[in-house]
């Protein structure tokens, strides 16, 4: 049976940038992959664009039972930090609405520089390689594949990611060797991920987005708001303001979405201007009323909801006001969310509390390391993941370089 100082287990982003951070000299390192290839996942990633960081950084982008976990490791090695370790690999950066991308917009240069670097590092790559059980023994781990194979590691680092997009060897199954190894996981849910509605006043709006005002709802209690892209879908709602406030859709109970579009005029003077159109144009059509306020559908949808009148003149002042009112108030009753296969990460993880925070070595099992996806952090949507993988990345392999000799 082949004998390593280091397995790591998945070949994804955190697990490249680990492997990539490396100085063991003459040690026997090996990833474990599941698919037929390393880091699908990163291709897709910022829509093929790669948004490797964000220029804002902070412990306030992140989500999970205990967010503060993550400060040590992304201060440490921060946005510059990945911008020095990438451009030690050749890539540029260019950067758009705060969010930064590898100056060619691909994604695939990430995973090329990446890949290329580690073609004479010595570590061995093993693509196939479904890890299906770790045990400790005595001093080593005893790790079990799916081909049937076996080997045998001192150290090992779980880098197998969260449950999103199963199309990318994530579907979840391999939190159980973190449970079998004693960890605890906490539930799961899809965030960074589209919601769906099955509301009237939404139907026949696919297609259209709003830059507006949008709030989460939890029994009609506020818990979010942003002002953002929303974007609206066949099922439901999409675009950045949906996928940010997804993240917090774990804590809510019967959700609501609350959209104020115009968000700079008052409802006051929305009322004013609709009952001066009503003066001015009382013999247009009543879907006119709406003209160059809002977009046309979303004005027809809004105007069904509250009149059937035919003309601008028939439409009472109460009906005026509660137009005014729905504009500036537009909700939207979520039913749940296109789920994992949908979702950009993984809510929920195994418990950071079981981790130290800076080695990212297990308190429950000595020389066992988690990073990336699987811990109980996740961030917002804009860079901050692949930022958590490297950070948490550059933690552990700071740690190994010098521990193991
Ligand atoms: C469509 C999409 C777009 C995204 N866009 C962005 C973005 O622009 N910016 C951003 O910051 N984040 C983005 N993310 C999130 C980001 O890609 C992930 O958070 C990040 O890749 C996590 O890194 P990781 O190493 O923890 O896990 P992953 O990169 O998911 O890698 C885990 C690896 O482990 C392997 N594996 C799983 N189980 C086993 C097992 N039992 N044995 C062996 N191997 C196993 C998997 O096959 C996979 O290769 C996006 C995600 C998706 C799905």
């Amino acid at each position: 049976m082949e004998k390593f100082d280091l397995v790591i287990v998945g070949g994804g982003f955190s697990s490249l940038v680990l492997a990539n951070a490396l100085k063991l000299k003459n040690k026997k390192v090996a990833i474990f992959e599941k698919l037929d290839r390393v880091g699908k996942k990163i291709l897709s990633t910022g829509n093929g664009r790669g948004n490797i960081t964000n220029k804002n950084l902070g412990v306030e982008y992140y989500h999970g039972k205990n967010p503060e976990f993550c400060e040590y490791a992304i201060k440490r090695y921060d946005n510059f930090a990945i911008r020095s370790f990438f451009s030690n690999l050749g890539l540029m950066f260019a950067t758009e609405d705060d969010k930064i991308y590898p100056a060619s917009m691909q994604a695939n240069s990430i995973l090329d520089a990446l890949r290329f670097n580690l073609e004479n590092s010595g570590i061995e790559i093993c693509l196939n390689s479904e890890v299906k059980g770790v045990k400790k023994q005595a001093d080593d781990f005893l790790i079990a594949l799916s081909n049937g194979k076996e080997a045998l590691a001192k150290n090992v680092v779980l880098a197998f990611g969260g449950s999103s997009q199963k199309q990318f060897g994530t579907d979840g199954s391999a939190f159980s060797i973190a449970k079998s190894l004693g960890h605890s996981v906490t539930k799961l849910y899809p965030s960074l991920v589209q919601m769906r509605s099955r509301d009237e006043i939404i139907k026949g709006l696919k297609g259209i987005r709003s830059n507006a005002k949008v709030t989460l709802l939890s029994c009609g209690k506020e818990i979010k708001s942003t002002i953002g892209d929303l974007l609206f879908t066949d099922s439901g709602i999409s675009g950045n303001a949906t996928f940010y406030l997804s993240s917090y859709l774990s804590e809510v109970v019967n959700p609501t979405i609350r959209v104020e579009f115009i968000p700079e005029i008052t409802e006051n003077r929305l009322i004013d201007h609709l009952l001066y159109k009503k003066q001015c144009f009382p013999n247009l059509l009543s879907s006119e009323i709406l003209n160059g306020i809002i977009h046309k559908q979303i004005g027809k949808n809004i105007l069904k909801s509250v009149s059937d009148a035919k003309l601008i003149k028939d439409l009472s002042r109460s009906e005026i006001i509660k137009i005014a009112k729905i504009i500036k108030n537009f909700d939207i009753n979520i039913t749940g969310t296109l789920g994992f296969d949908y979702s950009q990460v993984t809510h929920g993880g195994v418990l950071t509390s079981e981790f130290d925070n800076k080695t990212f070595e297990s308190k429950i099992v000595k020389n066992l390391y988690g990073i990336g996806e699987l811990l109980d952090i996740d961030g917002d949507c804009g860079g901050f993941n692949l930022q958590w993988a490297f950070s948490s990345a550059m933690c552990v392999a700071e740690n190994l370089n010098a521990k193991i000799k």
